[in-house]
């Protein structure tokens, strides 16, 4: 049986009635992607009253084109998904403001100020902010052009697609060095190129050097990536002396870091040194009743599963907390 996955996002959030700005709700969730999603989900079935302030719903999931790796889920596109997760949601009675950028956070006592970029603001007795990361882009010419068709941004999540193939991953960091020997375990060779210095720790670079399907281009950039129908290559440049040359290959890999949607609380919540926000085991941040979950918090891995996974802890903790808390001595 086929199963139609064309859909569209506005369908689930049409049906909600908006937030309503007097009202105190128990937990209010910055993004609608997975983790945000997730986070709204167990809230409401803890039955806590609940709303999504989200800029674009759905996250980043609106950029992967085929998502394999997400338990007991096969054959779906990142919308597709998408869909599934906000439907899922829609069955509770949470409000969901789609296009609602939250500028700005405060505490007032006990309780959580969000102001939206409209200048409408909710309050909350907890909220979990999942507002997610952009994978940070080398800005060359050719890279938009590519991406799906060979250009990515998460060697764990489209490795599998490059089977015998020839990759390059652009960076030199200890994600870069992670995704080339993850790659090189599957792709018929791959070209680490990197600007400057190789910056991975001491062990991955030694591995990196001792892989046989591996080389590492160092003060190389890359200045455009090359192809027809698909990427077939990248024009890159001696750092040095400006020469430049044409490498031929299936895919490239961005593994450049990613930049953190901190925004509203990075001057409440206490951040890393690359200004993801820091959480302990149960998504606490260092501000009583304020969780994170997903992309935007220190943990390693940047993966669908896993920030539905801490959205679900965020909303179990709140909730924990909201029980303990007492809310009217504010
Ligand atoms: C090209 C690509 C392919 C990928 N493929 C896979 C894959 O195959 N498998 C896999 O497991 N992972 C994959 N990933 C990673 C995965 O998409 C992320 O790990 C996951 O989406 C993170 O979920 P999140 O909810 O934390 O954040 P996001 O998905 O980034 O969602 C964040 C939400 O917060 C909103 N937001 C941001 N700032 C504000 C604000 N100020 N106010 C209100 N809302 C705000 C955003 O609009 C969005 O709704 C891929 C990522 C990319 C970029």
């Amino acid at each position: 049986m086929a199963i139609d996955l064309s859909f569209s996002l506005d369908a689930g959030f049409a049906k909600k009635p908006a937030l309503d700005p007097d009202r105190v709700y128990d937990l209010l969730v910055v993004g609608s992607g997975p983790a945000g999603a997730n986070a709204a989900l167990y809230a409401a079935r803890k039955g806590l009253s609940a709303g999504i302030l989200g800029k674009r719903k759905g996250g980043q999931l609106l950029d992967t084109s085929g998502v394999e790796n997400y338990l007991g889920v096969v054959d779906v596109d990142g919308e597709g998904l998408a869909k599934r997760f906000l439907d899922h949601v829609a069955r509770y009675d949470v409000p969901v403001a789609d296009e609602a950028e939250v500028v700005a956070y405060a505490t007032e006592g006990r309780l959580h100020r969000l102001t939206l970029a409209t200048g409408e603001s909710y309050r909350a007795k907890a909220v979990v902010v999942a507002t997610g990361s952009t994978p940070r882009r080398l800005g060359v010419p050719g890279e938009e052009r590519f991406a799906g068709k060979g250009v990515g941004y998460c060697a764990i999540c489209d490795g599998p697609l490059f089977i015998g193939k020839d990759v390059f991953v652009a960076g030199g960091g200890n994600s870069a060095a992670q995704a080339a020997l993850d790659l090189a375990a599957q792709s018929r060779s791959v070209t680490v190129v990197q600007r400057s210095v190789l910056r991975a720790d001491a062990v991955l670079a030694e591995r990196l050097a001792a892989h046989p399907r591996i080389r590492v281009l160092l003060g190389t950039r890359i200045v455009e990536v090359l192809g027809d129908a698909r990427m077939t290559g990248i024009l890159v440049e001696d750092a040095a002396t400006g020469e430049r040359r044409t490498l031929a290959g299936d895919g490239l890999f961005v593994e450049i870091g990613h930049l953190p949607n901190a925004g509203a609380f990075a001057s409440s919540a206490e951040l890393t040194e690359s200004g993801e926000i820091r959480t302990d085991e149960r998504m606490r941040t260092n501000v009583p009743g304020l969780f994170a979950a997903g992309d935007v918090t220190a943990f390693p891995y940047k993966q669908i599963v896993i920030a539905a996974g801490q959205g679900a802890t965020a909303a179990l903790a709140a909730s924990e907390y909201i029980q303990r808390t007492d809310f009217e001595r504010n």
